[in-house]
């Protein structure tokens, strides 16, 4: 047994911050959550004073790629070291993130099932996973691996993961089912462009017919998946909504067409806008990039104050990878700037977030009976949202009860 004691709590529900809260932990679950302790503890219960510092839930990231590091091709294309160092550098990550309080991440592909076999056996420290392995998008989407001019890449696919290349109803179907014998727990899918696909492709750009996604959304539901859909704007945005995906990432101009965001909220749809990202692509050496992320920037920020007005849960997702690995609590800091309130930031990353992820039975909240993922920080992230990126700040990690580090 564990006893977490005299820590502020928030519980990832949403309520208000209590103090002097009291956190037992019993193997893998929360035994109780309480301001008023019962008598003694067990003589080897391990008991922590945590007075003067903040208990919340395992924080969670909805949109990551733990296994890329870089967004040039040659990285991209995995042909600039060797697949081993290479998968150490992503084991790596995946311990740096844990030990960063992020006790589950949703990877946006890239990260194959094995990761998360390694991780459930012990063979590496690493979050809780639920992995898409690849995007799939048709021919030209994002997920078809060609150069700015349309060479395609001539080193042969990880085995590991699927193609994500699909075109047609049928193709559709059966590279969702592919996706989800490799291990796939989400399917993710891409219905435009972004802004640092290649020139031509931008976040306007469709891809996909509605038949298409249609089939794509019927089969991953079938097969008991949820569908993270990459879409900024345009045509692809609405088609991904009308098929009824279940996030839409990015969805930076939501706001052009005034009924995308009473669609979200009537059908429960999730955002998770990843503005790391795009801070990141604002200052791209590409000039398309550049002046595609500013060009959104605006509209983003205006997508995200409706949509949180309509109702509209918005969860926490960095879209890390490409641009390196920065702490995953920067993306709360940027959602405070866009104007959610600090505690709406806190659920954006653990309540929302882990019904996003289709976790919300297991995680997300502070609450007797679920599994014991929680990280203590010294100080209180409702007054300064950054304590959550500083390593010194992050005192305790615990996941299913079993301290992840502790400082
Ligand atoms: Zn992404």
């Amino acid at each position: 047994m564990k006893v977490l004691k005299g820590g502020r709590l928030i519980d990832g529900t949403g309520a208000a911050p209590v103090s002097d809260a009291t956190v037992v932990i019993r193997g893998e679950r929360i035994e109780a959550v309480t301001t008023k302790p019962a008598g003694e503890w067990p003589h080897d219960a391990e008991i922590i004073d945590v007075s003067g510092m903040t208990i919340l839930p395992g924080l969670i990231d909805c949109h990551d790629h733990m296994a890329m590091h870089g967004y040039d091709l040659a990285r991209r294309w995995g042909i600039d070291e060797p697949q081993s160092t290479r998968t150490l550098r992503t084991a790596k990550v995946l311990h740096q993130i844990l030990e960063m309080g992020y006790t589950a991440v949703r990877d946006a592909a890239g990260l194959d099932a094995g990761f998360k076999r390694a991780i459930d056996e012990g063979l590496i420290p690493g979050p809780r996973l639920v992995v898409s392995l690849c995007i799939i998008s048709p021919i030209g989407g994002i997920g078809d691996r060609v150069s700015p001019s349309g060479h395609e890449c001539m080193v042969p696919a990880d085995p590991a993961l699927p193609r994500g290349v699909a075109n047609g109803v049928d193709e559709v179907r059966r590279v969702v089912r592919t996706m989800v014998r490799a291990g796939a727990d989400v399917i993710k899918c891409a219905t435009t462009g972004g802004a640092s696909s290649r020139a031509g492709h931008g976040p306007k750009d469709p891809a996909f017919d509605p038949d298409e996604m249609r089939a794509l959304v019927d089969e991953a539901h079938a097969l008991g998946r949820k569908v993270m859909c990459h879409a900024l704007g345009g045509p692809g945005l609405r088609l991904a909504l009308e098929a009824g995906v279940d996030s839409i990432e990015h969805g930076c101009y939501l706001d052009e067409d005034p009924e995308l965001i009473p669609m979200m909220a009537e059908r429960s749809t999730f955002f998770v806008p990843t503005l790391t990202v795009y801070e990141y692509h604002s200052e791209s050496k590409a000039a398309h990039v550049r002046e595609r992320s500013r060009a959104l920037r605006e509209h983003h920020l205006a997508s995200i104050q409706r949509a949180l007005a309509a109702g509209v849960k918005v969860v926490a997702g960095t879209d890390a990878g490409g641009h390196g690995h920065p702490p995953n609590a920067a993306e709360l800091q940027h959602l405070v700037a866009a104007g959610l309130a600090p505690l709406q930031a806190i659920r954006a990353a653990t309540g929302w977030a882990a019904e996003c992820v289709g976790l919300e039975r297991e995680i997300g909240t502070l609450e007797k009976a679920k599994r014991a993922d929680l990280v203590v920080v010294a100080g209180d992230p409702l007054a300064d949202m950054g304590i959550l990126q500083s390593a010194e700040r992050i005192r305790l990690v615990v996941k299913d009860g079993v301290t992840q580090l502790r400082r």
